[in-house]
């Protein structure tokens, strides 16, 4: 008997929406695709069929759910306020359960990115044969054409000499050696743990000179974002509750990556199988702030309070607004204040920088094709400010945004907006 428990609990959302097909406008995939199932009505409709028990788990079905950003256009601008993304995610659920996750994804999920030391080990292991790759730019390596297959040709970030967790205290106490004013756990993400160590730093050095005291619990895992939005619940369910043990004494949990704030925030939304979990969860949820959230909302820093490094000084900046910033969490003025703030530096706003940058996480994995033609329109917007740096403050969009402007040839830098501050 095929199980729909997960479809059920977003069943009201399916039944909202009224086939208006506003999305189609706004739903990067089907702007390129132009076909219905990559729409979300389309997606919608598929899911009534599955609950109505007129449509089974097939191959077929995974595919047309799969191909989904989750960048939430369509809930940002659905009259019927349907919220899409939850019912994608229910559906990917559902077909875990009924189909099985698949080998490459079981050995990820549930051995490797559940497991925080065996990731390490095997991020490691990678790191020991990434010699093997040449080197373009800075931090990027190019995927030869014999590695295509796997790369298809992208340019991928260079894992860390050192990662954070080894360069990292557990206790970070203020500067001033004063009374801390608050605790704070920082939480790493996999992306500054691997890729971007000096970006944690900074981070932590930024807090601790703001007069806290940040803790940094070895026990934290990977978010769950890859794992969850896929559909595997369970390990979602079993990284929540690692992290929530490991951050249970701090005032605030803060990162400095979107998409990791955004699923933190979220495990009350998609995950709960149960009263307990969804107490557990929102209780979590209210001490996460966005690092971006968290210096103007809760530390209450005004314009004049931010400096700018030398180094960037009459540069001209834009910004990219993460989906996971601006429609998961409605930031969208914050990072914008910081940056307006930092003297000597012109400000840009981008035509569409709300616009997803195509990455979707493992999105562009399976749909690189499309990914560059929704990231080319990106790059248009980028071209049109004539900036010399673009920002942002997600480090998954940091790492496509950087392939995509040297895959276009284009003069700009990357840069995550902690990068600029002094
Ligand atoms: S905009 Fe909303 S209500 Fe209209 S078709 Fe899309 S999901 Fe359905
Ligand atoms: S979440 Fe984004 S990609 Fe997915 S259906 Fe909605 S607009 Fe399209």
């Amino acid at each position: 008997m095929r199980e729909i428990k997960e479809l059920k609990k977003v069943e009201k959302y399916v039944n909202q929406c009224m086939k208006c097909g506003f999305c189609s406008f706004f739903c990067p995939v089907y702007q390129e695709e132009r076909e219905e199932t990559s729409v979300a009505r389309g997606k919608n409709y598929l899911a009534k069929l599955v609950l109505k028990g007129e449509q089974e788990f097939t191959d077929e079905l995974g595919e047309i759910i799969g191909k989904c950003l989750l960048c939430k256009r369509c809930v940002a601008n659905c009259p019927a306020k349907a919220q899409i993304d939850r019912v994608v995610v229910a559906a990917r659920a559902e077909m875990v359960k009924n189909k099985g996750l698949g080998f490459i994804k079981n050995f990820a999920f549930r051995k490797v990115m559940n497991n925080r030391k065996a990731f390490g080990k095997y991020v490691k292991l990678a790191r020991a044969f990434q010699w093997l790759l040449p080197k373009t730019e800075g931090k990027i390596r190019h995927l030869p054409d014999f590695l295509k297959a796997l790369g298809q040709g992208r340019n991928i970030p260079e894992l860390a000499d050192t990662f954070l967790r080894d360069q990292v205290k557990e206790v970070n106490k203020p500067q001033d050696g004063k009374e801390p004013k608050m605790r704070v756990g920082f939480f790493m993400g996999c992306a500054t743990d691997f890729i971007y160590p000096d970006l944690g730093l900074k981070i932590i050095d930024f807090l601790t000179k703001h007069g806290i005291e940040v803790i940094v619990p070895q026990g934290q895992n990977c978010c769950g974002a890859a794992i969850y939005f896929s559909g595997d619940f369970e390990t979602g369910r079993q990284l929540a509750a690692a992290n929530i043990k490991a951050f249970d004494n701090v005032d605030y949990i803060v990162t400095g990556c979107a998409t990791c704030s955004s699923t933190l925030k979220d495990y009350a939304k998609y995950l709960p199988d149960n009263e307990e979990q969804q107490k557990a969860y929102e209780a979590f949820a209210k001490k996460v702030k966005d690092l971006t959230e968290f210096i103007i909302d809760v530390l209450k820093m005004k314009p004049e309070d931010f400096k700018l490094k030398k180094e960037f000084e009459g540069k001209v900046a834009t910004w990219h607004d993460p989906c996971h910033l601006i429609r998961y969490q409605d930031i969208k003025d914050q990072p914008r204040e910081i940056l307006k703030g930092l003297k000597g530096l012109k400000y840009v706003e981008m035509p569409n920088a709300d616009l997803c940058c195509g990455m979707g996480g493992s999105f562009s994995i399976y749909h690189y094709d499309i990914t560059k033609k929704i990231a080319d329109k990106k790059m248009d917007g980028i071209k049109a400010t004539n900036a010399d740096i673009v920002v942002t403050a997600c480090p998954g969009c940091m790492i496509n945004l950087i392939d995509n402007v040297l895959r276009n040839k284009m003069p700009q830098k990357v840069y995550h907006l902690l990068e600029l501050v002094e």
